[in-house]
């Protein structure tokens, strides 16, 4: 199969003609139809992942459709139209006996330490347990991103942030989960205010329904915290979709009491253990919440939704490539992130 392979970190990736992969016990390979891009992948690339081994490809958010099964697998077919979240898990664990497989101790991801799905195929582990079937209706272009930045909006949206009708949701930063967030709290009826620094991306959570917040990297985060709590009167639920220091003090200051703050954005680097107004979470008894992606489970109400129009996540797509392409769209990473939506590979 062809497939796109880095040897080393931070040198440029090609598509190579490569063996095609074997189905593991209790597993899948899957023929990639449409991979999405993501700035994780990027972050493997750089060598910012230690799970990663060489040579390697990348990518982690795709649709298609089975190729092969193990004879263990009873769910699945050749043939079937499917995709994973990008947490594949182990399925005996308790966490996942209980749902959560997003948080299995014994969790496998493709496109960092499995191989990825820049490639004609991928093979999804624990078949049964990890591959979703994707109705007809469902483009696999739309369906490619579900795995990754959407499925990480409405879990840390509906799952873990509960957002109901009529509260009110501050967005912290606009990228492909924060819009993501804007389009899902939106849906669930709440007012979402929206804050970037990029006029762009503002303009694209506009467009989703939010009220636009703009902020610039030198406002003070008082300042900022202020502007947050005059507009919401307090905010109900506040979503750090970027990941830093600045955003996620800024999102638990900006609650009301007994508000919930949900940390998506990863903390990494010098972020990586930020000084938090626990003080503030004591008094006003506010939630902190982690999100971590998508529980396989949780795709049935999201395929539901999208299904029946509520969601569209055909609405965050922006520019189509091949796999050719996709070498160049991964370097391309490194640049300021663009809120022109999220580019995802045909890939047959
Ligand atoms: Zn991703
Ligand atoms: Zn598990």
């Amino acid at each position: 199969m062809r497939a796109v392979r880095y040897d080393a970190f931070r040198t440029p990736p090609r598509v190579e003609q490569v063996e095609d992969p074997a189905c593991p016990p209790r597993g899948a390979v899957i023929e990639v139809h449409a991979t999405g891009v993501c700035r994780s992948d990027w972050h493997a690339w750089q060598g910012h992942d230690d799970s990663v081994s060489l040579p390697h490809t990348p990518g982690h958010e795709f649709a298609g459709v089975v190729r092969e099964v193990a004879p263990e697998v009873t769910r699945f077919r050749v043939g079937d139209r499917v995709t994973a979240p990008f947490i594949l898990s182990c399925g005996r664990c308790a966490q996942c006996r209980a749902g959560a497989t997003q948080v299995c101790p014994d969790q496998h991801q493709p496109g960092f330490d499995l191989p990825g799905s820049y490639a004609e195929q991928v093979v999804v582990i624990e078949a049964d347990h990890n591959l979703v079937a994707l109705p007809d209706g469902i483009d696999m272009l739309a369906a490619a991103g579900l795995g990754c930045r959407f499925g990480t909006a409405f879990h840390a949206v509906r799952t873990q942030a509960r957002v109901r009708d009529g509260e009110c949701v501050v967005v912290l930063g606009c990228g492909g989960v924060g819009l993501s967030v804007v389009q899902i709290a939106t849906a669930a009826g709440a007012r979402v205010l929206a804050v970037d620094v990029s006029p762009g991306a503002l303009e694209a959570a506009r467009a989703l329904g939010a009220e636009p917040v703009p902020t610039s990297p030198d406002e003070p985060a008082d300042d900022l915290v202020e502007r947050l709590l005059a507009a919401s009167g307090g905010a109900d639920v506040t979503i750090d979709a970027l990941g830093s220091a600045r955003t996620a003090s800024a999102g638990i200051r900006a609650l009301r009491p007994r508000g919930r703050h949900v940390q998506v954005g990863l903390l990494l680097g010098e972020d990586a253990d930020p000084a938090l107004p626990m003080g503030r979470v004591i008094g006003l008894e506010l939630q902190v919440l982690g999100s971590h992606g998508l529980a396989a489970g949780e795709y049935r109400e999201l395929l539901e939704e999208i299904g029946d129009g509520r969601l569209d996540p055909a609405a965050h797509l922006g520019s189509i490539i091949g796999l050719e392409d996709l070498p160049e769209a991964l370097v391309g990473l490194g640049g300021a992130p663009t809120s022109a939506g999220m580019t995802v590979a045909r890939i047959s």
